[in-house]
């Protein structure tokens, strides 16, 4: 790294951005953001009202009214996009440890996969802002019917903590590559890296008003985002219980909705599979950011006459995640998110035990110098499909090994839960691999890999996963509406 910690954290943006002004909230209040890995405060974050919240949806809807970005030339849109995926590139090193030190994740994962992704996002975003057009309609009767393309004014992107600016990303870049302005309340746990975006968008040329970050409390910030009747849209990404909640409240204002929520991903190991592949697969899976991922594989279904073998290596690769300090390169296993989080998913561990699940490794607290919220990564094996612990999610790293007769038993028991988010299957028979992955009820399906994504690949839920598709071709859907043209030729 070239740059200090220290000076980072000087730098740090913590006030609102508000139609292109960094701003105090207007009721002076702030709220702390905690370092979960020292326990330490980084910096006091200015805490939106109602007022602020106010201020920048007119601030966010008067940028659209006066057309400065969504009737600039679609490719002037694409070319500032591209620029902020530059300006990401340029400042990796800065945002990826604001990102580490917010959040606890390894510098590994911030450096190397979170921000280099967020600029992926902007810039394969960037490409589609002159692609998406209108058709000219074979109507009958002498007539000229065409359709129009149109954004739908202010979108409100409610984030989560885990991948606090990759999440933000996926929503911003395509709302604002078809023309909308976007509101950002971003999760109090991490609110660094969208308003250190806000500073970037305004250097790429981005007009004031057309991002805006507002981070403050959910029930303030958020609620009032979803009742503001100027928000024509509101694209989530958090707890399925929140996103219920949001759904309900929306109905006042008939907004539009995309739900991005938690998951129970199944990770269905055969007999035949590469073993050695398999076990990499599904400790990454599980692993990779603590646990606290929504495609997490925390239900490791593994066939019977493999599962002790199979088991051992996962064991094996676990334990040597030993939680480490996210600023060390080589550290794979950072700190969760916060106290509160750690002892959520303490007390699922508690909970496994008790439900009579076996406990092989991990799952107990293992501060460093006698701080920061790690966790040993925790096998359990002997888990019924039934039992707490592979029936809700976790959020961390906590992993749910199940064993399957055949084929069917393996899919029945991934299906059974109210999640669908993810799933893979590992099979070295092809057959067997399409099949399985067209029988698991879920959104994205790897096959013989796990925990891959890509801009232009689409992301979302089936069933109490959310609805609605990120990334890819499949999001612009979601930001665009459909306007349809008669022109009489008689
Ligand atoms: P959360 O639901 O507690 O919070 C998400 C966001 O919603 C935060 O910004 C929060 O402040 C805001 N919020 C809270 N209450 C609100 C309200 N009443 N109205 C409007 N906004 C409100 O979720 P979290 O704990 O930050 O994130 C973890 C969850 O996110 C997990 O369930 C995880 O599976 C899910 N997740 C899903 C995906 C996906 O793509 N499906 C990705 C990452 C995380």
């Amino acid at each position: 790294m070239s740059i200090e910690v220290g000076d980072v954290i000087r730098g740090a943006p913590n006030k609102l951005y508000i139609a292109g002004e960094f701003q105090d909230a207007a009721g002076g209040g702030t709220f702390p953001t905690f370092n979960p890995a020292t326990e330490e405060m980084i910096t006091e974050v200015s805490s939106a009202g109602l007022e602020d919240v106010n201020a920048a949806v007119a601030g966010a809807h008067e940028a659209f009214e006066k057309g400065d970005w969504c009737e600039m030339s679609a490719r002037e849109r694409g070319r500032i996009l591209w620029r902020i995926g530059e300006l990401l590139r340029a400042n990796v090193e800065e945002i990826a440890l604001l990102e580490t030190i917010d959040n606890g994740k390894p510098i590994f994962e911030s450096l190397y996969v979170d921000i280099p992704m967020v600029a992926e996002v902007f810039q394969y975003y960037a490409g589609w802002a002159d692609k998406m057009h209108g058709e000219v309609v074979p109507v009958s009767g002498r007539a000229l019917d065409y359709t129009l393309r149109e954004p739908l004014g202010v979108i409100a992107a409610i984030v989560p903590w885990n991948f606090p600016l990759l999440l933000a990303s996926w929503k911003i870049a395509p709302a604002l590559a078809m023309g909308n302005t976007v509101i950002v309340k971003p999760a109090s746990n991490t609110p660094l890296t969208a308003l250190k975006l806000a500073e970037i968008a305004a250097e790429a040329g981005l007009p004031p008003g057309v991002l805006n970050i507002v981070p403050g409390r959910g029930s303030v910030v958020g609620n009032a985002l979803v009742e503001h009747p100027d928000v024509a849209k509101i694209a989530f990404t958090g707890e399925t219980a929140t996103g219920q909640g949001i759904l309900r409240k929306s109905a006042d204002t008939l907004k539009k909705i995309t739900l991005e929520l938690g998951g129970k991903s199944p990770n269905v190991v055969f007999a035949d599979a590469d073993l050695k592949a398999a076990a990499a697969g599904a400790t990454i899976g599980i692993f990779y950011g603590k646990g606290e991922v929504c495609a997490a594989g925390s239900r490791l279904f593994v066939a019977k006459s493999v599962a002790e073998e199979f088991i051992e290596r996962v064991i094996a690769r676990a334990e040597k995640m030993v939680p480490g300090d996210p600023m060390d390169p080589k550290t794979r296993m950072g700190a969760l998110v916060s106290k509160n989080q750690m002892d959520t998913v303490l007390g699922y561990v508690e909970t496994g035990k008790t439900e009579g699940a076996r406990l092989r490794t991990g799952g107990d607290h293992a501060p460093i110098d006698g701080k920061g919220y790690f966790l040993r990564p925790a096998v359990f094996d002997k888990v019924d499909n039934n039992m707490t612990i592979a029936q809700e999610e976790i959020f961390g790293p906590v992993l749910a090994a199940i064993e399957f007769e055949d084929e069917d038993h393996a899919i029945s028991q991934a299906n059974d839960n109210p999640y669908g988010l993810a799933a893979a299957v590992w099979t070295r028979d092809v057959g067997r691999a399409h099949r399985v992955a067209s029988k698991l009820k879920a959104g994205t399906v790897w096959v013989n890999t796990y925990n891959r994504y890509d801009a232009a690949a689409p992301f979302g839920g089936y069933k109490e996963s959310g609805y609605g598709r990120e990334l890819g071709m499949h999001a612009l859907e979601h930001y665009t509406q459909v306007k349809n043209v008669w022109v009489d030729l008689s």
